[in-house]
């Protein structure tokens, strides 16, 4: 489905949150730490990818354009790829997401506490980067320690219900592993064991078994680990911490 070569022409995006004019709510961080992009920007560069493609002679449908975390936003899109036919959409989810669990992570769930702060950005910067790297059950722990609020379901995740809709107009489902968190300090058995089960809950959705690393961070004994398991495809970010030469891994760029 997915030539390499073709992939390594172009930049594949990882899109997040997609707000519509002047971000607002709790689009307003997310556009500020740089994971919200303007609906008609996004629209116009996807255009512009899909000549592109063309220009390649891609084949249909070849080109993947992912989306992390299972944001509603990416609803919004669900008629513009209809008519981008190079372009092929790709949800990455948890493990949790896909068995039920439609709460907000905990990186947004804390983002979500400052939304109507903006100046307080610097100031979590820091816990940000801690919580990354503990598995989601203590990051929702320590935030439940400072007394955050959590929905669950959270009305800005997708759900369930939603998710057929997007799988019927042509969208493909990966993995974004089993918990969602820095996995390049994980004991091997233990990534091993995660990524399995991922992989499982991932196929059992009828998605594909492709893997977005969790904060685009990988290490090569991670990949492999991964490849081992039986994933096909492995995306990471193009940031200096997942700058990893895998043959089997894609790096993305965050469009914002
Ligand atoms: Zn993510």
């Amino acid at each position: 489905m997915i030539q390499s070569d073709s992939i390594s022409r172009l930049d594949v995006p990882c899109l997040h949150r997609i707000h519509i004019g002047q971000a607002s709510g709790s689009h307003l961080i997310h556009e500020a730490i740089g994971m919200s992009i303007e609906m008609n920007d996004l629209i116009h560069r996807l255009e512009r990818l899909n000549e592109k493609a063309a220009e390649l002679k891609l084949p249909d449908n070849s080109f993947p354009v992912t989306f992390d975390d299972g944001w509603i936003d990416a609803l919004k899109l669900q008629s513009v790829f209809e008519s981008l036919n190079h372009i092929q959409p790709v949800l990455f989810l948890t493990m949790r997401q896909l068995r039920g669990d439609w709460s907000l992570l905990p990186l947004p769930r804390l983002y979500d506490s400052v939304s109507d702060a903006i100046s307080d950005i610097d100031d979590i910067d820091s816990l940000r980067e801690r919580l990354k790297g503990l598995c989601e059950e203590d990051q929702h722990a320590l935030l439940d320690s400072m007394e955050l609020p959590r929905d669950i379901p959270s009305p800005e995740m997708i759900g369930r219900d939603r998710l057929g809709d997007l799988v019927d107009s042509g969208w493909l489902i990966g993995s974004h592993s089993h918990d969602h968190h820095d996995l390049r300090f994980d004991d091997a058995l233990a990534l091993e064991e995660g990524l399995c089960e991922a992989l499982d809950a991932t196929l059992e959705a009828g998605g594909v078994p492709w893997l977005a690393w969790p904060e685009g961070r990988c290490r090569m004994e991670g990949c492999e680990i991964a490849k081992a398991v039986g994933f096909e495809r492995q995306f990471s970010l193009n940031v200096p911490a997942g700058m990893v030469d895998h043959p089997d891994l894609i790096r993305r760029e965050i469009w914002r």
